[in-house]
């Protein structure tokens, strides 16, 4: 056989573009990526794809570096309802839900816009939703050091609705309570009856 070194490229999977493994996978499931409708699809894929995990381009520092402000305020700050989507790491499928995330100041504040913010960024990445909780309240932990910080998420599982899994337990509610949250009872059941009350 001759030999044919220097010649040709070697491909790898690296060298191969994500539009070129979008429309492997398009094949391997059995269709056809050169019919109409699909053509365009691995681009479309890639795209999607780089959106719903651009969490991991980004980081809290820099979410929250022009919104912590020093106040003279301990009361408890809560923001409710916040809207997130995000993708489970085992089945690249949605979860998805609202967020309630407060905490009792210590000196500092966080900007409320940057509270969704922040939900967002690590909802944009692969994830579990017990990590998910824990990393939105670990990160207002680490920027202004409150008395405490509470996390409930509500969320919908795609994987367990779409295969058919645990169809009405698919709502799962999860929650991270940190300092106060943690040793005050009486602080914990306010947050909880705040996030309960409608609206
Ligand atoms: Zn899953």
């Amino acid at each position: 056989m001759a030999s044919m070194s220097g010649s040709l490229e070697e491909v790898t999977l690296a060298s191969l573009s994500t539009e070129d493994l979008y429309r492997e996978i398009l094949s391997r499931v059995g269709e056809d990526p050169t019919r109409d409708g699909l053509l365009d699809t691995p681009k479309r894929m890639a795209k999607s794809m780089a959106y719903l995990t651009r969490g991991y381009t980004m980081d809290a520092t820099a979410v929250l570096h022009d919104a912590l402000f020093d106040v003279d305020y301990d009361e408890m700050v809560i923001v409710k309802e916040i809207e997130f989507f995000s993708m489970c790491e085992h089945h690249l499928l949605p979860f998805f839900g609202k967020a309630h995330v407060a905490y009792v100041p210590n000196g500092k504040v966080v900007g409320l816009s940057k509270i969704p913010r922040l939900v967002d960024m690590f909802a944009r990445r692969l994830q579990v939703q017990e990590r998910l909780t824990r990393e939105i309240a670990d990160a207002i932990d680490e920027a202004i050091h409150p008395q405490g910080v509470a996390v409930i998420l509500e969320a919908q599982h795609l994987c367990m609705m779409m295969r058919g899994v645990e169809k009405q337990h698919s709502a799962t509610t999860t929650s991270a309570m940190l300092g106060v949250f943690k040793s005050q009872l009486q602080t914990r059941n306010e947050f909880l009856s705040l996030v309960r009350r409608a609206g």
